[in-house]
């Protein structure tokens, strides 16, 4: 059988019937309208799916008993439906990626070395570790490492944008929730990362709500807020300081934070321009700062179920991007300053909870450790349900960021492995 894709031979359009199988994918997202009589919803099925229905089919015979059908608006949006839905089914649960930065000038100045090689179209990685014999001769020492994905320093942002969110987008239609975080110690390119990220991810998702799922009653929704020394606060809201709780169906909720309904980019990219200045006019100096605190950027897409604004909409689906506190700083737990302890030590409970909560939701346990830091609460109704994870490691190249980036890999290599069906060797 000569099949590709799933496609069916015999389909005249070229897509199986079994993907355009009404019960295969959420028919909620059609607009629900009642029609005059069960028998004008085959025909409009029998356009799209090229045969005939009869009407002991059970998605018609259940409508039959409430006289209501979803009829399909077009046959684009039916295709696009599935091939979502496809898409999703391939998305990995957890994907690993890592990104390796350019010697900066600096590094270049002290003549240092570039200690990571990445084979051509490899996803695989080697550190030389130089190391001393008890004679002190030098010698070298070679970590390999494999991930999902290992993007170059010549690589772009639009290659990692395609490489890791893009694939996630249209899910978040199909009630899906996202986290993309980025990984790795202070300087190794976490904000050059994930900045253009979430305004690629934006114009993707209007695309979609504008053409494909137009008149489906989406929206989309901004915030943006960090969390510093265990308390959160407001990006959008001159770092107005918030409040979590839970409420009585266990949905975490940021008391006071503000959403943006946005329906172009030149507002979203001018809500993540202040959100990003306002994160990095802290009191004492920009990277320092940022260094010790999670930026988490949301883009959630709601949706009112008959276009009716008198009821708030419901969430279908949230993409997170959360540029993590410097990986290093968790290490701050000896620090003479009382100050920069306890925020090393939330920094550190942070990072380990987040790799507890994957660790729990790659094996689908029931029970998932959020409450072991206020990063994990947060994201907590981002890890229930259908999720996605995309993490990104960043490490620097240079020779005297050996140890911080083996411990940035060694993370990395901890997350993958938990990964089903990922069991390639280091
Ligand atoms: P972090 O957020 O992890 O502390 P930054 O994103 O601020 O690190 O990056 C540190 C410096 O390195 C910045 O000046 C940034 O512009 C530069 N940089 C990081 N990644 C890259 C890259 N892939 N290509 C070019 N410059 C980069
Ligand atoms: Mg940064």
């Amino acid at each position: 059988n000569q099949r590709k894709n799933g496609e069916d031979p015999e389909s005249p359009s070229g897509f199986s019937p079994g993907l355009l199988d009404l019960h295969s994918f959420d028919t909620e997202l059609l607009p629900e309208v009642s029609v005059p009589g069960l028998y004008d919803a085959p025909s409009l099925y029998r356009s799209v799916r090229g045969r005939s229905f009869d009407d002991s089919d059970p998605y018609l015979a259940n409508n039959k008993q409430i006289g209501r059908v979803r009829p399909v608006p077009d046959n684009n949006l039916l295709k696009s439906l599935a091939a979502d839905k496809e898409r999703a089914g391939n998305v990995a649960k957890i994907k690993v990626v890592v990104r390796k930065r350019p010697l900066n000038k600096k590094e270049l100045a002290k003549n240092e070395e570039d200690i990571i090689t990445i084979e051509q179209h490899s996803n695989s990685l080697t550190v030389h570790e130089t190391k001393l014999k008890v004679d002190l001769t030098e010698y070298v020492e070679k970590h390999e490492f494999v991930f999902d994905a290992v993007l170059k320093e010549e690589v772009s942002n639009d290659e990692v944008y395609r490489e890791t969110v893009e694939p996630i987008v249209p899910i978040i239609f199909q009630r899906t929730k996202a986290t993309c975080f980025a990984y790795g110690q202070t300087g190794s390119g976490k904000t050059y990362t994930m900045k253009p990220l979430p305004l690629k991810a934006s114009r993707d998702i209007l695309r979609l709500m504008h053409h494909t799922y137009r008149n489906l009653g989406f929206q989309l929704f901004v915030s943006f807020f960090e969390i510093y020394g265990g308390k959160l606060f407001d990006l959008l809201n001159d770092r107005k300081k918030l409040l979590m709780r839970e409420d009585g169906k266990q949905q975490v909720c940021i008391v006071g934070l503000q959403e943006f309904k946005v329906s172009d980019v030149d507002t979203i990219k001018e809500l993540i321009e202040r959100g990003n200045a306002t994160r990095s006019t802290g009191t004492t100096g920009v990277n320092e700062e940022s260094s010790r605190s999670h930026a988490i950027l949301q883009l959630t897409v709601k949706r009112s179920a008959d276009g009716n604004d008198s009821k708030p909409p419901k969430v279908v689906g949230k993409l997170s991007f959360i540029d993590l506190a410097g990986s290093e700083r968790g290490a701050d737990t000896t620090d003479n300053d009382k100050q920069t302890r306890m925020e090393g030590a939330e920094i550190n409970k942070s990072l380990l909870a987040l790799k507890e909560c994957i660790r729990a939701l790659d094996n689908d346990q029931g029970h998932i450790p959020f409450r072991g830091s206020k990063l994990t609460e947060v994201l907590r109704d981002s890890f229930v349900g259908d999720s996605r994870t995309v993490m990104i490691s960043c490490i620097s190249p240079n020779s005297g960021s050996c140890e911080h980036t083996l411990n940035t890999l060694r993370y990395a290599d901890r997350v993958k492995s938990l990964s089903k069906g990922n069991n390639s060797k280091k």
